[in-house]
């Protein structure tokens, strides 16, 4: 569900006109639903309702600060991956008590200044991690609180560039060497065990690969109780799927996803975390662009919109589908045509979508990519030297600009020029 619907014709975010928006911030840009970001959080947080629990957005989905604003006031917790996430969840003003620290490449810098700022706790990925977090934190004179993400060689059933639990991908400890590297872990003078962490992957449309996990993390943390280390607390991952094609994918509910927790490790007495971000962000957020030309091929359309692979690039390195609308509700009985819908990028990967079925829309004209929430204005660049394209986020009947696009020579002042040359 979001709020992202036509009224009187026209594309609305919540009770924002998108061509307003259009008129007065210039496309393409991506614009936010503050509504619909609340209401993901909360559907996490019932799902959860009863056991002792954190809904730890994963910032890596989405990390502009007035985002992690929106949910850090509902009280979210933040999972990020590096420094620079966590300082923007701190710029958002999230205490370090609801961060937590994943990522398999943690550096003693970032170990320092985290563990300097205040951290809920680390997910260790490795033991050469580990045994640098203890010496960082020895320095220090702290204990720094860890989980290690187990990879318990399950397949996820997703897209190989994001399954992330198999003994193959390079996440996690394998579970077979777990006890082990837990013993060590629990001799460590810098180092407080708190509990156990997986992630097995992301865009999961399935239930039975989270309830392979957890089961394994449910045995996990019987036995490691019984080697003595005080478990009580299991973040689960994030990972579960949105609907990308309205018409055919229909992903798991939280409420579901939240059963199987209940059900495989909701009787241990743990606290439970989980870290989603694309089931939070994604269909919260549409990118928004102009048709610069329809241009006619040998026997192919192509509609050349002013976005391209820099600026949402979801479709050339997944091969994922978005849903792509005209902003201005199609008369009903218009005949749809197929059309290539590309960027002006010079890559042929740079095509959104082939042969999708679009209603007629003139040249300038406005058309939205829907769920573009998560993994889009992130994972964006300045490829052709084209500008970040601005975030908007709306509010009721508000909006407002959170990240500005950068002026030409923004961008190019940021080069700098030897002395020889
Ligand atoms: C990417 C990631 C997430 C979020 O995954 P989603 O599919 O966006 O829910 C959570 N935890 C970790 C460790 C991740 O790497």
């Amino acid at each position: 569900m979001d709020h992202f619907i036509y009224k009187d014709g026209v594309l609305h975010a919540e009770d924002v006109s998108v061509a307003e928006i259009a008129a007065e911030v210039g496309t393409p840009f991506y614009v936010y639903s503050s509504a619909t970001l609340a209401r993901h959080f909360r559907v996490f947080d019932e799902a959860l309702h009863g056991m002792d629990h954190l809904v730890c957005y994963a910032v890596k989905a989405n990390s502009n600060v007035a985002v992690l604003k929106v949910l850090g006031d509902l009280g979210a917790g933040m999972d990020v991956v590096s420094v620079g996430e966590y300082l923007r969840a701190k710029a958002a003003g999230v205490p370090g008590e609801r961060i937590v620290f994943s990522g398999i490449g943690k550096t003693r810098g970032e170990m320092r200044m985290v563990l300097q700022g205040g951290i809920r706790q680390f997910n260790v990925e490795s033991e050469p991690e580990l045994a640098v977090l203890n010496a960082v934190a020895m320095e220090l004179g702290v204990k720094a609180p860890i989980t290690l993400r187990i990879n318990p060689d399950v397949d996820a059933k997703t897209h190989a560039k994001i399954a992330t639990g198999k003994s193959d991908n390079k996440f996690g400890i394998p579970i077979a060497q777990s006890r082990r590297v837990y013993a060590e872990a629990g001799q460590m003078d810098g180092i407080e065990v708190v509990g156990v962490d997986v992630h097995i992957g992301s865009q999961l449309i399935d239930l039975e690969p989270f309830r392979a996990a957890f089961l394994k993390v449910r045995e996990l943390t019987e036995q490691l109780r019984e080697d003595g280390h005080n478990i009580h607390r299991l973040d689960l991952g994030g990972g579960l799927g949105i609907p990308y094609a309205r018409s055919n994918e229909a992903p798991p509910l939280p409420m579901d996803y939240g059963q199987v927790i209940r059900e495989t490790v909701g009787d241990l007495g743990c606290e439970i975390e989980i870290e989603p971000g694309r089931l939070v962000a994604g269909n919260a957020g549409i990118m928004v662009t102009s048709v610069i030309y329809n241009k006619a091929g040998e026997g192919r359309d192509f509609l050349i919109v002013d976005a391209a692979m820099n600026d949402l690039i979801r479709p050339a390195m997944y091969e994922a589908h978005h849903d792509i609308i005209p902003v201005i509700e199609p008369d009903v009985g218009v005949e749809p045509k197929l059309m290539d819908i590309v960027g002006p990028v010079c890559e042929t990967g740079d095509t959104f979508a082939k042969m999708r079925a679009m209603p007629p829309i003139q040249d300038g004209g406005l058309v939205a990519f829907r769920s573009a929430g998560a993994y889009g204005a992130v994972m964006s660049s300045e490829y052709n030297t084209r500008p970040m394209i601005p975030e908007v986020l709306v509010n009721g009947d508000q909006f407002a600009v959170i990240r500005e696009r950068p002026s030409y020579d923004e961008m190019i002042n940021r080069d700098k020029l030897p002395t020889w040359l």
